[in-house]
C-alpha cells in the first residue's frame, strides 16, 4: 500500500510554483506561469475527487482508482478500511450461520423474534410442531401463527420463570413445552420441546396408582370387617394386642388409599366451573368440633372470622384442605395448646389460617413439605396416623383455585398455615 504524507505533497507542490515562477521571471511572464500551475493542480485534484465519488457510489470497480500522491494514497486506505469492513461482516454472518445450524439441527423447534413479535429466523423442528416455516413465514407475527390461548396470555404476559404446558398448534396429539427468553434489543428465543413421552409415562404413573389404590379398597374393607368382628367375639385375652395393633395397622392403610385416591382425583379432573360457594365462617366452627373429636388431650380452639364472604370454588375439595390443615395443627400439637382458625382479607388476598403452638418446623423443611411422604420427623408422623399425603393434597387443591399456601413456623414455639386466594374467588355479599 502506498502511504503519502501531506507534508511531502506539500513540498512538491511548494517547490513546483517556486521552480514556474522563477521560469516566468526569466521569460517575462510574471507570476503567470505559477497561477496556470495552480490552476492545473486545482483540476487535477477536482478529477480525483470525481474519480473518489464515482467509485464510492457505484462500487462496480473493486480496484480504486489509480491516482498519485496524497490521492493515492487516500484511495489505498479507504480500499483497506472497505477490505477489512467486507472481513468482519463476514465473520459475523459465518458465527450468525454457525448459530442456525447448530439451532437448525435441534429436535426442539426454535424461533427467534424481533422486538415487535414478527419472525426472524425459524429451524426446520418449528414447521412440525408450531406449524412456523422460515421459508414463508419470515417478518409475520408468530401470534398470527399461533393462535392457542394459553400461549397468547403466556407469551403476552412476558413473565416466562415457568415454562408452559400446551397441545401443538399443528398436531393435537403431541404435548409441548414451552420457553421463551429476551436476547439482544428485546428480541425473543421460543424453544418448543416435544414432551409427549413424559406426558404418558406420566398419565400410566397417575393411572397406576389411582388403580392400584381402588383395587386395594376391597380387600382392606373386608380384612378390616373380619378383624372388627374377632375383636367383638371374645377372643383370648393372648389376641387382642395382636388384634388392636392389626385394626391399627389396616386404618392407615385406610387412610392412604383414601388419600391417594384423593390425589389423583386432582390431578386428573378438569377444575369445575359450576363453583359452589363454601361458607367459611360455618365450616371453621365444624372443624373446630373435628378438631376437638380427634384431639388426644385438651386443645383450645379460637375462631376469628372477620371475613363474612363467602369462598367460591370446589366445596368439597376447599373443606378436604382446610380440613387437612385443622387435622395436622391437632397432630402437631399437645394438650394444652392453642389452635387459631382465621378467615379474613387483606389488600389483594383472602386468607384461611390454621395458626398452632405445637411443635413447629425446623425452617429446612419448610419448602420440602407439600412433596408426597415427606415428613419432617417419619417415626412421630407414623405415631400420629399421619399418610405424609395431606399438604400434598392442600397444595393441589390450593393450585386448582388459583391459590397458594404460606407456611412459617418456628420449632417448639408453633406454625401457620396460610391459604391465600385471589379476591375474584369471593362471592361478595348483596347489599
Ligand atoms: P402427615 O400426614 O405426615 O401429617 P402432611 O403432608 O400433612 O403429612 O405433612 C407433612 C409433614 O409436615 C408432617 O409429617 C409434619 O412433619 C409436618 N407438619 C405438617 N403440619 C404441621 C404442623 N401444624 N406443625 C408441625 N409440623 C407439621
Amino acid at each position: 500500500m502506498r502511504v503519502y504524507g501531506w507534508r511531502s505533497e506539500l513540498m512538491r507542490l511548494v517547490l513546483a510554483v517556486l521552480v514556474v515562477s522563477a521560469l516566468g521571471l526569466i521569460v517575462g511572464l510574471g507570476a503567470w506561469l505559477a497561477v496556470a500551475l495552480l490552476l492545473g493542480y486545482s483540476i487535477w485534484s477536482l478529477r480525483r475527487l470525481r474519480d473518489l465519488n464515482r467509485w464510492l457510489l457505484y462500487q462496480n470497480q473493486k480496484e480504486p482508482p489509480e491516482a498519485s500522491g496524497l490521492w493515492g494514497s487516500a484511495f489505498d486506505l479507504i480500499f483497506q478500511l472497505q477490505k477489512s469492513q467486507e472481513r468482519s461482516q463476514e465473520q459475523f454472518q459465518s458465527a450468525i450461520d454457525y448459530l442456525h445450524d447448530g439451532l437448525g439441527s435441534l429436535d426442539d423447534a426454535a424461533v427467534m423474534l424481533e422486538p415487535d413479535g414478527a419472525i426472524q429466523w425459524a429451524n426446520e423442528s418449528a414447521r412440525r410442531l408450531l406449524g412456523v416455516s422460515e421459508k414463508q413465514d419470515v417478518g409475520r407475527p408468530l401470534l398470527n401463527l399461533v393462535r392457542t390461548p394459553e400461549f397468547i396470555r403466556y407469551f403476552e404476559k412476558e413473565d416466562y420463570r415457568e415454562r408452559l404446558r400446551m397441545l401443538s398448534p399443528v398436531n393435537a396429539s403431541r404435548h409441548l413445552s414451552i420457553s421463551i427468553a429476551f436476547f439482544g434489543q428485546r428480541n425473543r428465543i421460543v424453544i418448543a420441546r416435544d414432551v409427549t413421552n413424559n406426558f404418558n409415562i406420566e398419565n400410566m404413573r397417575k393411572e397406576f396408582v389411582a388403580n392400584a389404590s381402588h383395587e386395594l379398597r376391597t380387600p382392606l374393607t373386608v380384612v378390616n370387617g373380619y378383624l372388627e368382628a374377632l375383636a367383638d367375639g371374645g377372643l383370648d385375652e393372648r389376641w387382642q394386642r395382636p388384634l388392636k395393633q392389626m385394626q391399627q395397622q389396616t386404618r392407615r392403610m385406610h387412610n392412604l388409599v383414601q388419600d391417594l385416591l384423593a390425589l389423583s382425583r386432582l390431578e386428573s379432573l378438569p377444575v369445575s366451573d359450576g363453583a359452589t360457594a363454601l361458607d367459611v365462617c360455618a365450616e371453621m366452627s365444624m372443624l373446630r368440633e373435628e378438631i376437638l373429636a380427634a384431639a388426644d388431650g385438651a386443645r383450645e380452639v379460637v375462631i376469628e372470622c372477620d371475613c363474612q364472604d363467602k369462598l367460591l370454588g370446589s366445596d368439597t375439595e376447599l373443606r378436604s384442605a382446610f380440613s387437612n390443615l385443622a387435622i395436622n395443627a391437632t397432630r402437631y400439637t399437645k394438650d394444652g395448646d392453642t389452635i387459631i382458625l382465621r378467615w379474613y382479607t387483606e389488600k389483594d388476598s383472602a386468607c384461611f389460617e390454621v395458626e398452632d403452638t405445637g411443635i413447629g418446623i425446623e425452617p429446612q423443611h419448610i419448602p420440602r413439605l407439600t412433596e408426597r411422604f415427606y415428613r419432617v420427623d417419619p417415626s412421630r408422623s407414623k405415631e400420629t396416623g399421619g399418610t405424609g399425603l395431606g399438604l400434598a393434597i392442600v397444595k393441589h387443591v390450593l393450585m386448582r383455585h388459583n391459590a397458594s399456601l404460606l407456611v412459617s413456623s418456628q420449632p417448639d414455639r408453633g406454625s401457620v398455615f396460610c391459604c391465600c386466594f385471589p379476591l375474584e374467588n369471593l362471592q361478595v355479599r348483596a347489599a
